[in-house]
């Protein structure tokens, strides 16, 4: 058995390494299928222990063909994003220190990261100094981190005790938002008991924008969240925060913001002005494997009022030794800002990755990105047959292709299909305001100039 450490990290350092040098030349697209993924990978559970070393050379040997070119830079699909080499050499040392990141005191140096990192991206995001954080998987368990101490403190203005008494016989929770919000505001919604009929789309104007008038009529004194956006998921447009705030304020509503990858918007002085008065919310989420580019997974929830924050997920169990019992001063603990219990340290490859890139690198990834879909869009956009949908605020936009028949919906799915088995670069469709579209997202420090011309030529070449 190899358990010399040295030899198998290193070993499998150059497999790690071979794979992200053939990002440019490899297919984006994957070529193997179901079948033949199952067929290498479906070995049976062996009795006997195999190897590392072979375990590794076999998993890279199997997943050939099967694993998509989505940390590369000419991968346009949903928004998702790459890995800084800094993140991912901090997430291999995360691995490898396999700390408990539940308590300060089952791993210090990494709790204090977290407190570190959590207070470095306020700042980047423009958020209230005094917020409180967690980090998640990813923006779904921080809208529900962030609904839950909505909930609490929402019904605790109203003299009802949710963690006790539970959600029977409570006032109900509405939840407004624009109609576009992302699918993973409904589902918190459902898993914190506020129930989907009582989540209500006030509606927005045609690119997916909260209407401000639409909200003040349905805004009441009952308890209410409004979700905003910072970036829709089509079009990459912001909600009007300050108008929706002050609506808000009015009614003593809570303001949730999904900035999944929006958010990020702050940390650009060119596209800061996009995000104006959204630090006005009293919850927030984004994500840091989109745009900041750590690997999966990675999220972020903030919250204006931690009181409520630690009401809603905090917990206490006498087997563990709590930040606040300790003599000093006090720690963080980071089972009280998040419902998850035993996790990996998450804000290692957070930090490692704001720290490389800067302030400044930050804001010109942002930048970046959205020079890019622009050029992208503008370069589709000048081709026979293809027609703008939205152009970019961000780093997002959509084309659709024409059809001489009428039907560009056929057309469009035919088109998107065609590039995505083409292997040069790899487009989502989506469905918005009734057509079908591509979606152009940007959110990879690896797409540049080259990566742009490229994905013009594939989608010249599957236009015939
Ligand atoms: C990706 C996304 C989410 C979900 O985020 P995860 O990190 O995948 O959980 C939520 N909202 C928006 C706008 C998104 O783009």
């Amino acid at each position: 058995m190899t358990t010399d450490p040295h030899h198998l990290l290193r070993h499998t350092a150059a497999h790690a390494a071979d794979f992200l040098a053939g990002l440019d030349t490899r297919p984006v697209a994957t070529t193997a299928d179901l079948d033949d993924l199952r067929a290498v990978l479906g070995r049976a559970l062996p009795d006997e222990g195999v190897d590392a070393v072979q375990v590794v050379d076999d998993l890279v040997r199997d997943t050939a063909g099967g694993l998509l070119g989505s940390t590369g830079g000419r991968f346009f699909g949903w928004v998702v994003g790459g890995a800084v080499p800094a993140a991912l050499a901090a997430d291999w040392l995360t691995s490898a220190w396999d700390q408990n990141a539940v308590l300060h005191a089952a791993g210090p140096a990494v709790a204090v990261v977290e407190e570190v990192a959590g207070a470095w991206l306020k700042d980047l995001l423009g958020l209230p100094r005094e917020a409180s954080f967690g980090f998640t998987t990813g923006a779904q368990l921080a809208h529900v981190t962030a609904l839950a101490a909505a909930r609490h403190k929402l019904l605790a203005d109203r003299g009802w005790d949710v963690e006790r008494r539970g959600l029977a016989g409570a006032p109900a929770v509405r939840v407004l938002t624009s109609g576009r919000q992302h699918n993973s505001v409904e589902r918190a919604v459902r898993l914190l008991g506020l129930g989907t009929d009582h989540l209500r789309a006030v509606g927005a104007d045609e690119d997916g924008r909260i209407d401000p008038a639409a909200l003040a009529r349905e805004l009441t004194d009952d308890p209410t969240v409004v979700c905003l956006q910072a970036g829709e998921i089509n079009t990459g447009r912001f909600d009007p925060f300050g108008e929706a705030c002050d609506l808000a304020a009015a009614r003593g509503a809570w303001v949730h913001v999904d900035g999944a990858f929006g958010l990020w918007a702050a940390a650009s002085a060119r596209h800061r002005h996009l995000v104006a008065g959204v630090e006005r919310a009293d919850s927030w989420t984004t994500d840091g494997h989109k745009w900041l580019n750590v690997p999966f997974d990675s999220g972020f929830v903030f919250v204006r009022h931690p009181e409520a924050h630690r009401a809603s997920v905090s917990t206490r169990a006498s087997y563990l030794v709590h930040a606040d019992e300790t003599a000093g001063s006090p720690a963080r603990d980071q089972l009280d800002w998040t419902p998850e219990w035993s996790r990996r340290a998450r804000a290692v490859p957070v930090y490692a990755a704001i720290r490389s890139l800067g302030r400044n690198g930050i804001a010109a990834l942002v930048d970046g990105c959205v020079e890019h879909t622009r050029s992208l869009v503008d370069g589709l956009g000048a081709l026979p047959g293809v027609e703008v949908l939205a152009r970019p605020v961000i780093n997002q936009g959509l084309v659709r292709f024409l059809s001489e028949d009428g039907d560009h919906d056929a057309r469009t799915d035919e088109v998107v299909g065609r590039v995505q088995r083409g292997g040069e670069a790899w487009f989502s469709g989506t469905t918005w305001n009734g057509v079908r579209a591509m979606r152009i997202s940007v959110v990879n420090w690896r797409t540049d100039e080259r990566a742009v011309e490229r994905a013009v030529k594939a989608v010249r070449d599957a236009l015939g």
